[in-house]
């Protein structure tokens, strides 16, 4: 399963003892080698604490890769991550404690009803007061009447609710998401995506998509990707600035250009 297993309250530090002033995110130098194939080369990118930050890419990029990196679900070849200012290889379960994760293809349980599955993810991360956790993330993802419904009797947008209310149920600091909203209808897009806005509120997110509208609509910040490594980073404005369209360019414009112009660096 795509979920990060470890005991989140043991050697959880106290408040005190964890850095201050440290980004949401920080990955130096990434690489993910798998066997012969190069998913990540050599990523840099930081995200402020409170940021919702889009991460965008042609298909096989590496985003999922790198998320699953961040999430300490997949070690880097080389290159470090910190989350919240924990190293994800050193200090893996203060790290893992301060990240949620929303896999593309989140494992649910169908035949489970979402509050058992939900009991079921708090004991698999070691919540401590794992019914309190539950409440809070019913209530925030607005689940309470579907709790008691079976999973794969639900709409693919309250499925996806569950994810996100599994991804929070250890109260953390960062959420990274892949493709949250794919497979959802127009209304159930909105519906998520007011969530994920919601939930922004006292966390860091990074997202991946490839729906652009949705990055205009709902991030402060896009890390562009391409073949394995980040080849723009940015408010939108200033990656507009950098398209040869200028200030007037649509970040379809901008994603193209910056993308076709990796693929030609790169060669064949
Ligand atoms: P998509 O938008 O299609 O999900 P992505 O940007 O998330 O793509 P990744 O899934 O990270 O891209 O894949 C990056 C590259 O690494 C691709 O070439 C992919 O085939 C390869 N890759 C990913 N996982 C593995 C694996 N477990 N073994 C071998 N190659 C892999």
């Amino acid at each position: 399963m795509d979920s990060v297993e470890v005991d989140f309250n043991q050697d959880r530090p106290a408040a005190s003892a964890r850095p201050t002033g440290v980004a949401g995110i920080e990955v130096q130098g990434l690489v993910k080698q798998f066997g012969p194939v190069t998913a990540v080369e050599s990523a840099s990118f930081q995200i402020q604490p409170g940021e919702i930050v889009g991460l965008l890419g042609h298909n096989g990029a590496g985003k999922t890769t790198t998320m699953r990196m961040i999430c300490g679900v997949l070690p880097p070849t080389a290159g470090v991550i910190t989350v919240a200012g924990y190293d994800i290889v050193t200090h893996r379960r203060q790290a893992a404690a301060r990240v949620g994760y929303l896999p593309e293809s989140s494992p649910l349980y169908p035949e489970m009803r979402v509050r058992e599955y939900l009991g079921f993810r708090a004991r698999l991360y070691g919540v401590q007061d794992a019914k309190a956790a539950i409440e809070k993330s019913v209530d925030r993802c607005g689940l309470e009447a579907a709790s008691s419904r079976l999973i794969g009797q639900l709409s693919r947008g309250y499925r996806q609710r569950v994810g996100l209310a599994a991804a929070i149920l250890h109260d953390p600091e960062v959420l990274v998401l892949d493709e949250a909203t794919s497979g959802l209808d127009p209304l159930q897009v909105i519906e998520v995506r007011k969530l994920i806005e919601e939930l922004s509120s006292d966390r860091t997110i990074l997202l991946s998509t490839h729906v652009l509208s949705e990055v205009e609509t709902i991030c402060d910040r896009v890390v562009l990707f391409a073949r394995g490594r980040v080849v723009a980073e940015g408010d939108l404005e200033t990656l507009r600035s950098r398209s040869k369209s200028g200030a007037g360019a649509s970040l379809e414009d901008v994603f193209v250009e910056l993308t076709a112009q990796a693929f030609l660096e790169a060669g064949p």
